[in-house]
């Protein structure tokens, strides 16, 4: 009985601190179903003071499941043979953006696998730049395309780009190797070098983990959030691994923690993280919704702010499976909002339709260079 105390009281003076240190950090994340109670409310209160009860919504449009790249965990990776692999049309974008902006949705995200060739850049500069004509300038405009070169980034940033999300997956070198295949095409160091590019661009940079990956200690997560801190990312989405059939990684299934923990583990990843970067913004990603039907929600409870509402066209979602059992997959984009809106608020929130939504962290860290 007095040691279930003094462990209460651990939690409680971590709490307390500036700065945690990574053994702080490991023992959030190992905390009790007791003593979590205290780090929600903690990292909720953040929220309320730091954000308020808004979220905003980034209408995601998942244009293409073409790829090059081989990631192990990835169920569209080049290497499966079992995808049905599909682009969406410039018409069909443009139809999904014009939903997003009539609908007041602040910004929308372009997601797809990796390519690299001279045509597709192209088409993508076209893309941005027609967006931001239909829009009036006002649709911002997050892009999701993995690994391109800085000219690339620059090509995409001056069209009109004005954020970038690529997810580290790891922080840790050692365990990135594990998850990707080892050659040119999957290197940590470049995976860094993009993040810093990004960066100097002047785009607000976003990343993330997947948490509850093969291999992956409890340690390796505390390094993953110090690494947010340390490099200084706007944004973050991060959410349970979750494995898909055609995949290397699927032979180690029966190693993984239990769904359910995986999705614990998640939030308290987001509310840790919360407490440690207080203004950035932070996604109530799909995969905690595909373990959790009321996961998006739970992860706004928890210090989240930002939720992606899929505006792939559905004819196409089922194909982007990046894991198994992705949600709404059969569901048309009014039909999402009309959901969304009504789970947002049973959350506390309120949506902040018409607003870009940017990372407050953003803007200070401009000042401060
Ligand atoms: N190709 C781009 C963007 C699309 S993939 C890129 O890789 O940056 C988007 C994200 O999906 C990846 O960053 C990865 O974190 C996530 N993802 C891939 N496979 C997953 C899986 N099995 N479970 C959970 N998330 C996964
Ligand atoms: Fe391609 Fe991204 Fe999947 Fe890797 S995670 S295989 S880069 S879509």
């Amino acid at each position: 009985m007095n040691k279930d105390i003094k462990i209460v009281n651990n939690i409680e003076e971590i709490l307390l601190k500036e700065e945690l240190s990574k053994q702080d950090i490991i023992s959030l994340l190992n905390a009790n179903e007791h003593e979590k109670t205290s780090i929600f409310a903690k990292a909720l209160q953040i929220k309320r003071e730091q954000i308020g009860n808004k979220v905003w919504f980034r209408g995601l449009i998942e244009f293409s499941n073409l790829c090059s790249k081989n990631c192990f965990y990835c169920g569209i990776r080049s290497g499966n043979t079992n995808v049905h692999r599909y682009e969406v049309t410039d018409n069909e974008i443009i139809d999904a953006v014009n939903y997003a902006y009539n609908n007041q949705f602040g910004s929308i995200v372009l997601q797809a696998g990796e390519r690299t060739n001279k045509s597709y850049i192209q088409r993508i500069t076209d893309i941005i730049r027609k967006i931001k004509k239909l829009s009036n300038g006002e649709l911002g405009i997050t892009l999701s395309l993995g690994e391109q070169t800085e000219e690339t980034y620059r090509k995409w940033f001056d069209a009109g780009a004005h954020r970038y999300l690529i997810r580290i997956e790891v922080s840790n070198r050692e365990l990135y190797k594990k998850l990707h295949p080892s050659d040119n095409n999957h290197i940590y160091d470049k995976r860094i070098e993009a993040l810093q590019l990004l960066q100097k661009i002047g785009y607000q940079v976003g990343t993330g983990v997947m948490i509850g990956l093969p291999f992956q200690t409890i340690e390796n997560l505390a390094e993953d959030l110090l690494f947010f801190k340390d490099f200084g990312i706007d944004m973050i989405g991060m959410g349970p691994y979750i494995e898909h059939e055609d995949t290397p990684l699927y032979q180690y299934k029966d190693t993984l923690l239990s769904k359910k923990e995986r999705f614990d583990l998640s939030l308290k990843m987001i509310a840790i993280l919360r407490i440690m970067m207080k203004n950035i913004n932070i996604a109530a990603t799909t995969a905690m919704q595909s373990i959790d039907p009321l996961g998006r929600e739970k992860a706004l409870k928890v210090g989240a702010n930002i939720i992606m509402p899929n505006l792939t066209p559905v004819k196409y979602r089922s194909d982007y499976l990046l894991y198994e059992d992705k949600p709404c997959i059969n569901e048309e984009a009014e039909e999402c909002k009309n959901c969304l809106e009504a789970r947002v608020k049973m959350a506390g929130d309120e949506i902040a339709y018409g607003e870009w939504g940017d990372s407050r962290y953003f803007f200070n860290r401009q000042k401060s260079h």
